[in-house]
Protein backbone atom coordinates (compact mmCIF):
# COMPACT_ATOMS: atom_id res chain seq x y z
CA UNK A 1 0.00 0.00 0.00
CA UNK A 2 2.80 2.60 0.20
CA UNK A 3 2.97 4.86 -2.44
CA UNK A 4 6.76 5.41 -2.35
CA UNK A 5 9.80 2.58 -2.38
CA UNK A 6 12.06 5.19 -0.71
CA UNK A 7 13.95 4.10 3.08
CA UNK A 8 13.87 7.24 4.61
CA UNK A 9 10.89 8.67 6.87
CA UNK A 10 7.88 10.42 4.72
CA UNK A 11 7.62 14.30 5.48
CA UNK A 12 4.07 13.06 7.43
CA UNK A 13 6.09 10.75 9.43
CA UNK A 14 5.82 13.16 12.91
CA UNK A 15 3.88 12.45 15.99
CA UNK A 16 0.10 13.23 16.28
CA UNK A 17 1.16 16.31 18.85
CA UNK A 18 3.05 17.65 16.35
CA UNK A 19 1.09 17.52 13.64
CA UNK A 20 -1.30 19.23 15.80
CA UNK A 21 0.65 22.00 16.96
CA UNK A 22 1.80 22.91 13.11
CA UNK A 23 -1.64 23.08 12.16
CA UNK A 24 -2.79 25.43 15.40
CA UNK A 25 0.53 27.43 14.63
CA UNK A 26 -1.18 28.29 11.09
CA UNK A 27 -4.36 29.23 12.39
CA UNK A 28 -2.57 31.60 14.57
CA UNK A 29 -0.51 33.08 11.71
CA UNK A 30 -3.73 33.36 9.65
CA UNK A 31 -5.74 35.16 12.88
CA UNK A 32 -2.56 37.55 13.00
CA UNK A 33 -2.89 38.00 9.10
CA UNK A 34 0.95 36.97 9.24
CA UNK A 35 0.35 34.01 6.57
CA UNK A 36 3.01 32.76 5.04
CA UNK A 37 3.72 33.62 1.23
CA UNK A 38 4.04 30.65 -0.72
CA UNK A 39 5.42 30.27 -3.95
CA UNK A 40 2.70 27.61 -5.24
CA UNK A 41 4.94 26.97 -7.84
CA UNK A 42 7.69 25.59 -5.46
CA UNK A 43 7.47 21.30 -5.24
CA UNK A 44 5.18 20.97 -7.93
CA UNK A 45 7.08 18.14 -9.54
CA UNK A 46 7.83 16.39 -6.03
CA UNK A 47 3.80 16.76 -5.60
CA UNK A 48 3.32 14.53 -8.85
CA UNK A 49 5.36 11.53 -7.53
CA UNK A 50 3.47 11.48 -4.34
CA UNK A 51 1.48 13.49 -1.33
CA UNK A 52 2.73 13.68 2.03
CA UNK A 53 -0.61 15.46 3.65
CA UNK A 54 0.07 15.84 7.66
CA UNK A 55 -3.22 16.51 8.52
CA UNK A 56 -6.55 15.17 7.45
CA UNK A 57 -9.62 17.90 7.99
CA UNK A 58 -13.61 17.03 7.68
CA UNK A 59 -14.83 20.61 7.17
CA UNK A 60 -17.78 21.99 6.18
CA UNK A 61 -18.68 22.89 2.40
CA UNK A 62 -19.71 26.62 3.57
CA UNK A 63 -17.85 29.03 1.29
CA UNK A 64 -16.35 30.96 4.02
CA UNK A 65 -14.14 27.83 5.73
CA UNK A 66 -11.56 28.04 3.99
CA UNK A 67 -9.17 24.95 5.40
CA UNK A 68 -5.57 25.31 3.89
CA UNK A 69 -6.54 29.53 4.19
CA UNK A 70 -7.95 29.26 7.63
CA UNK A 71 -4.97 26.79 8.75
CA UNK A 72 -1.76 28.93 6.37
CA UNK A 73 -1.08 25.03 4.40
CA UNK A 74 -0.27 24.85 0.79
CA UNK A 75 -0.77 21.91 -1.85
CA UNK A 76 -0.03 18.48 -0.14
CA UNK A 77 -0.59 19.31 3.18
CA UNK A 78 -4.20 18.97 4.15
CA UNK A 79 -6.10 16.00 3.08
CA UNK A 80 -9.79 17.96 3.16
CA UNK A 81 -13.47 15.74 3.07
CA UNK A 82 -16.08 18.42 2.82
CA UNK A 83 -19.64 17.72 3.11
CA UNK A 84 -21.78 20.57 4.79
CA UNK A 85 -22.62 19.86 8.11
CA UNK A 86 -19.15 18.29 8.51
CA UNK A 87 -20.47 14.99 9.42
CA UNK A 88 -19.32 11.66 8.36
CA UNK A 89 -20.69 9.40 6.10
CA UNK A 90 -19.86 6.26 4.67
CA UNK A 91 -17.88 8.02 1.73
CA UNK A 92 -16.42 11.07 4.04
CA UNK A 93 -14.72 8.04 6.28
CA UNK A 94 -13.55 5.81 3.13
CA UNK A 95 -11.65 8.66 1.91
CA UNK A 96 -10.11 9.48 5.85
CA UNK A 97 -9.15 5.51 5.78
CA UNK A 98 -7.50 6.25 2.63
CA UNK A 99 -5.82 9.06 4.29
CA UNK A 100 -4.64 7.40 7.54
CA UNK A 101 -4.05 3.70 5.97
CA UNK A 102 -2.09 5.09 2.57
CA UNK A 103 -1.01 8.43 2.92
CA UNK A 104 0.19 8.06 6.83
CA UNK A 105 -1.88 11.13 8.03
CA UNK A 106 -1.51 11.23 12.27
CA UNK A 107 -4.02 13.73 12.82
CA UNK A 108 -7.63 14.33 12.06
CA UNK A 109 -9.78 17.38 12.89
CA UNK A 110 -13.48 17.53 12.21
CA UNK A 111 -14.11 21.34 11.86
CA UNK A 112 -17.71 23.10 12.40
CA UNK A 113 -17.68 26.60 12.46
CA UNK A 114 -20.09 29.51 13.53
CA UNK A 115 -23.44 30.42 11.63
CA UNK A 116 -23.76 26.77 9.90
CA UNK A 117 -26.40 26.77 7.76
CA UNK A 118 -26.62 23.03 8.14
CA UNK A 119 -27.20 23.08 11.33
CA UNK A 120 -29.49 26.02 11.60
CA UNK A 121 -31.47 23.99 9.25
CA UNK A 122 -31.25 20.76 11.67
CA UNK A 123 -32.48 22.70 14.32
CA UNK A 124 -35.23 24.57 12.42
CA UNK A 125 -36.47 20.77 10.85
CA UNK A 126 -36.11 19.39 14.71
CA UNK A 127 -38.15 22.42 16.53
CA UNK A 128 -40.93 23.72 13.43
CA UNK A 129 -41.25 20.16 11.78
CA UNK A 130 -39.94 22.63 8.50
CA UNK A 131 -39.92 20.29 5.24
CA UNK A 132 -36.76 20.57 3.21
CA UNK A 133 -37.09 20.32 -0.69
CA UNK A 134 -34.69 18.20 -2.60
CA UNK A 135 -31.77 15.70 -0.94
CA UNK A 136 -31.43 18.39 2.02
CA UNK A 137 -33.38 16.04 4.42
CA UNK A 138 -30.59 13.36 4.22
CA UNK A 139 -28.74 15.79 5.17
CA UNK A 140 -30.37 17.44 8.30
CA UNK A 141 -31.10 13.47 9.21
CA UNK A 142 -26.97 13.02 9.30
CA UNK A 143 -27.24 15.91 11.70
CA UNK A 144 -29.45 15.21 14.02
CA UNK A 145 -28.07 12.97 16.67
CA UNK A 146 -25.46 16.11 17.35
CA UNK A 147 -28.24 18.65 17.11
CA UNK A 148 -30.58 16.67 19.22
CA UNK A 149 -28.15 16.17 22.22
CA UNK A 150 -27.60 19.46 22.32
CA UNK A 151 -30.98 20.89 22.14
CA UNK A 152 -32.42 18.63 25.00
CA UNK A 153 -29.88 20.88 27.33
CA UNK A 154 -31.78 23.94 26.49
CA UNK A 155 -28.71 25.92 25.57
CA UNK A 156 -28.82 29.77 25.76
CA UNK A 157 -27.36 29.50 22.04
CA UNK A 158 -28.77 26.65 20.86
CA UNK A 159 -26.74 27.33 17.16
CA UNK A 160 -23.20 27.13 19.01
CA UNK A 161 -24.00 24.55 21.15
CA UNK A 162 -25.61 22.39 18.63
CA UNK A 163 -22.35 22.94 16.29
CA UNK A 164 -20.15 22.34 19.26
CA UNK A 165 -22.16 18.79 19.83
CA UNK A 166 -22.40 18.02 16.05
CA UNK A 167 -18.68 18.20 16.16
CA UNK A 168 -17.74 16.21 19.45
CA UNK A 169 -20.65 13.33 17.76
CA UNK A 170 -18.09 13.18 14.68
CA UNK A 171 -15.21 13.14 16.29
CA UNK A 172 -16.53 10.22 18.75
CA UNK A 173 -17.63 8.13 15.25
CA UNK A 174 -14.57 8.86 13.67
CA UNK A 175 -12.03 7.44 16.62
CA UNK A 176 -14.69 4.28 16.81
CA UNK A 177 -15.09 3.63 13.14
CA UNK A 178 -13.63 0.41 12.91
CA UNK A 179 -11.23 -1.04 11.54
CA UNK A 180 -9.01 1.40 9.93
CA UNK A 181 -9.28 4.39 11.90
CA UNK A 182 -9.79 3.31 15.27
CA UNK A 183 -7.39 0.84 14.89
CA UNK A 184 -5.06 3.74 14.30
CA UNK A 185 -5.96 5.64 16.82
CA UNK A 186 -5.78 2.71 19.35
CA UNK A 187 -1.85 2.21 18.44
CA UNK A 188 -1.32 5.62 19.29
CA UNK A 189 -0.61 6.39 15.27
CA UNK A 190 -3.39 8.98 15.02
CA UNK A 191 -5.23 11.82 16.64
CA UNK A 192 -8.33 13.10 15.79
CA UNK A 193 -10.32 16.41 18.08
CA UNK A 194 -12.76 18.19 17.18
CA UNK A 195 -12.26 22.34 16.50
CA UNK A 196 -14.81 25.24 15.57
CA UNK A 197 -14.07 27.95 13.14
CA UNK A 198 -14.90 31.33 14.31
CA UNK A 199 -15.84 33.28 11.05
CA UNK A 200 -15.69 36.37 12.53
CA UNK A 201 -12.02 36.17 13.66
CA UNK A 202 -11.08 33.21 11.60
CA UNK A 203 -9.83 31.64 15.04
CA UNK A 204 -10.19 28.19 15.55
CA UNK A 205 -11.05 26.80 18.76
CA UNK A 206 -10.33 23.31 19.58
CA UNK A 207 -13.90 21.43 21.10
ZN1 LIG B 1 -21.64 24.94 7.67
Amino acid sequence: MAQSSEMKAAPNDIAPDEAMRRLMDGNARYVENLTQNRDMAAGREARAAAQYPFAGILSCADSRVAPELAFDQGPGELFVVRVAGNFVDTNGLASMEFGVAVLGIPFLMVLGHSSCGAISATIDVIENGTELPGHLPSLTDALKPGVEKALATKPADPLVAATEENVRYNVEKLKTATPIVAEAVSAGKLKIVGGVYDIATGKVELV
